[in-house]
């Protein structure tokens, strides 16, 4: 095969408690790429529709994950780039990620799949560092992996593929104001209390186990954030009533979707996602900020192949 054409969804990073290490992959939302095998080296992005972004390869993060799969693979020939943005950059759900995963996803496919998707995070990790100055692996494992992933530790990495419970939706709100992922990490303090750091083991362990389980209950006592949120959401105006909205409208937690500006919150069911996207966008109406709104099922696959 020479050429293949990919979805590459949005995902959601630093989950309440699991700021850095735990992600998931969305379905209804995503970026489509086009990939393409070439006989000239290296790699060329030859379209980008849908925003604003640099073409040149060492400035777009697809290309940047490239050249990192390149060096390391056995192949003397080079790649084509075309992507088609739907998830707007700096929205907080990945799309980034969803770039720098597409590439590598789709150069590994053509190649036969020689490399494993540890590996593969690897080389995306390195688009994340162009975009946010760090590598972090928390959008970019899920978009690989699919539903739930858990970098268990960053050296040697460790990825924890977590399946997702049948009947989770995620609603995610993104206020239309600009929030740079390098600015939130500037403003986060480097340690914590031992009292803040036990509450947050204690919900990242219980998220997992709630995960794993289906308990929905586990899993919405488990979405808290004693470190990060209260730090970030001074950031998002709104942030306080839209929390307060989602949770009265039934859903089980609520909370920054990687550095924001965009607010997820989990439901059980479809239905349930639905009433509290309606309750949620009228924080937004209210204060006059413009807003776009996503339902979505979890997407158990990641990186998928379309016509
Ligand atoms: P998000 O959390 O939505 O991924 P980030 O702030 O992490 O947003 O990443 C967006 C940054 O990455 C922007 O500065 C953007 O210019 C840069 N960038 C480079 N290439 C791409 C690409 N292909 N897709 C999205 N953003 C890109």
């Amino acid at each position: 095969m020479e050429e293949i054409r990919v979805f590459c969804p949005a995902t959601i990073a630093n989950i309440s408690c699991g700021f850095d290490v735990l992600g998931v992959a969305l379905d209804a939302v995503g970026d489509e790429m086009v990939v393409r095998k070439t006989h000239e080296k290296g790699i060329r992005i030859t379209k980008l529709e849908g925003q604003d972004l640099p073409l040149e390869t060492k400035k777009n993060v697809a290309g940047v994950a490239g050249l990192a799969f390149l060096e390391k693979a056995d192949y003397n020939g080079g790649f084509e780039i075309e992507i088609y943005k739907k998830i707007k950059a700096g929205s907080g759900i990945g799309s980034s990620a969803a770039s720098s995963t597409g590439a590598v996803w789709a150069m590994n496919y053509l190649l036969g799949n020689p490399f494993s998707k540890t590996d593969l995070v690897k080389f995306a990790m390195e688009g994340e560092k162009l975009a946010s100055g760090v590598a972090h692996a928390d959008n970019v494992a899920p978009a690989l992996f699919g539903a739930f992933t858990l970098v268990r530790s960053y050296t040697p990495l460790d990825i924890i593929p977590i399946k997702n419970p049948s009947e989770l939706f995620a609603t995610v709100i993104h206020p239309q104001i600009e929030i740079k992922t390098a600015d939130s990490r500037k403003i986060l303090k480097t340690n914590i209390s031992l009292e803040n750091g036990i509450k947050q083991w204690g919900n990242v362990g219980g998220l997992i186990a709630g995960l794993f389980t289906e308990d929905y209950d586990l899993i919405g006592r488990s979405l808290e954030d004693h470190i990060i949120e209260p730090i970030r959401s001074i950031l998002i105006p709104g942030f306080d009533d839209v929390k307060k909205e989602a949770l009265s409208a039934g859903a089980m937690g609520c909370g920054i979707s990687g550095s924001g500006p965009s607010i997820f919150a989990f439901s059980k069911g479809k239905q349930t996602a639905d009433i509290v996207a309606d309750a949620i966008k009228k924080t937004y109406q209210n204060i006059g900020i413009d807003f776009d709104i996503h339902v979505s099922k979890i997407n158990s696959e990641g990186i998928k192949i379309i016509k």
